[in-house]
């Protein structure tokens, strides 16, 4: 008899983008002269550079001619890609990261989810909420996360991230293993600065736990003392495993490339105690169940770090931080409290206090025909706010913000 994984039988479904979708469908159909604008995608939509596209183009040729043809790659990802992510990521931020404590990917999704198979079912786990829901299935799967019980998972250590503490997370009050960060933050678009993050830094150290920091948008950072990566911060090396994606630093979400960075000073430790390097463990992982990203889009990669390829993805994030902007100021304007958007493609917005999230959903969509997402589909702490992204076009992003400052 085939047993399964019974973990899975306390995965929530997760309703939030189908029951958008359903909504969405059905007021197109009965109000079929409307015009409905999406601001609820986590997607980008301006295509991808071409200076990636020619880098792509001439790997393609490359895999005609015989002498050049490539079959598997490393499965950590080819030299040149990891000599660039050093260079430009790391030793320019004057933070000493050496190749081999890189892991090139398809995608900071898989790594995030996958990283909890080399640490132990045993270690307690904390999120800051609301949160990138793919912490919280992933440890449901692999048993950490326990019942699920009014809202939450009874072994989950649910970290409030709200306009009452700022959006700082607080430490946690019990001993937490295993500390998910995701910096600027889907789906408020906040940031910690230097000193905020630090405190989570020694917290590990002293706790000896892991801080597991997802920084997909770090490319969206404008303001000073933000950390770009987290081991800016002194001794996070020993204690924090980074995902980096190309995803939306460069418009990688349909092409597929990310980054893992395990520092080789960063343990585990067994049940006796015995120190074990995470930096092998995840290499044995990444190589046993994973045959590494393809050359062609290794190649494109690279060439987001030559000085074309830098110019036009900083364009392409500039459009989107101005559609941030527009949302932001014109929300202010309307009387909103917003929060976010300036590190981030996200906007946070709080609804009015007599709406739940899901009734200003609804109130958005009848009333001026816009699509965002309700905050309480990325947690408890997420009821009470609504998120709005600046992926749409600029033309859209400016007419969605009209019908909201015009909205009673
Ligand atoms: N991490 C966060 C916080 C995200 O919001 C997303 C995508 O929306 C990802 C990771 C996924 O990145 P990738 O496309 O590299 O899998």
């Amino acid at each position: 008899m085939i047993k399964i994984n019974e973990n899975f039988l306390e995965l929530q479904e997760s309703y939030l983008f189908s029951t958008i979708a359903k909504k969405v469908n059905e007021f197109q159909r009965n109000n079929p002269d409307k015009r409905i604008i999406k601001l609820g995608i986590g997607d980008v939509t301006l295509p991808i550079s071409k200076s990636v596209a020619n880098a792509m183009h001439n790997a393609v040729d490359e895999m005609l001619i015989k002498e050049k043809f490539k079959g598997y790659g490393p499965e950590q990802g080819y030299d040149f890609l990891r000599e660039k992510i050093v260079e430009f990521e790391y030793k320019k931020r004057g933070i000493d990261i050496e190749k081999d404590e890189i892991f090139i990917s398809d995608g900071a999704k898989c790594d995030t989810g996958n990283i909890g198979d080399i640490l132990s079912k045993n270690n307690k786990v904390a999120i800051t909420d609301p949160v990138y829901p793919v912490y919280i299935d992933t440890n449901v799967m692999a048993g950490r996360a326990g019942k699920y019980n009014n809202g939450k998972y009874e072994n989950i250590v649910y970290i409030p991230t709200t306009s009452e503490n700022n959006f700082v997370p607080d430490l946690p009050k019990e001993k937490v293993d295993m500390i998910y960060l995701c910096l600027p933050n889907n789906p408020t678009g906040t940031v910690l600065n230097k000193e905020q993050l630090k405190k989570w830094v020694d917290y590990a150290i002293e706790n000896k736990s892991i801080i597991l920091f997802d920084s997909a948008y770090e490319a969206f950072i404008t303001e000073e003392n933000i950390p770009h990566s987290i081991y800016e911060i002194e001794g996070a090396k020993k204690v924090a495993i980074e995902f980096r994606s190309f995803s939306k630093t460069a418009g990688f979400t349909g092409i597929r490339c990310a980054y893992t960075v395990v520092p080789k000073e960063l343990m585990g430790y067994t049940e006796s105690g015995k120190e074990i390097s995470l930096n092998k463990l995840w290499n044995r992982r990444h190589c046993t169940k994973f045959n590494g990203v393809s050359y062609i889009t290794q190649k494109g990669a690279e060439a987001v770090y030559t000085e074309e390829g830098q110019k036009e993805i900083k364009e392409n994030i500039k459009y989107y931080l101005e559609n941030a902007k527009i949302i932001r100021e014109g929300l202010i304007e309307a009387g909103f409290t917003v929060y976010g958007g300036k590190n981030a493609p996200y906007i946070w917005l709080k609804v009015p206090s007599n709406y739940t999230s899901w009734e200003f959903f609804d109130k958005l969509l009848n009333d001026v025909y816009v699509v965002g997402t309700p905050g309480s589909g990325f947690g408890p702490s997420g009821e009470g706010y609504f998120r709005l992204t600046a992926f749409g076009s600029k033309e859209n992003t400016i007419e969605a913000i009209e019908r909201i400052k015009k909205m009673k």
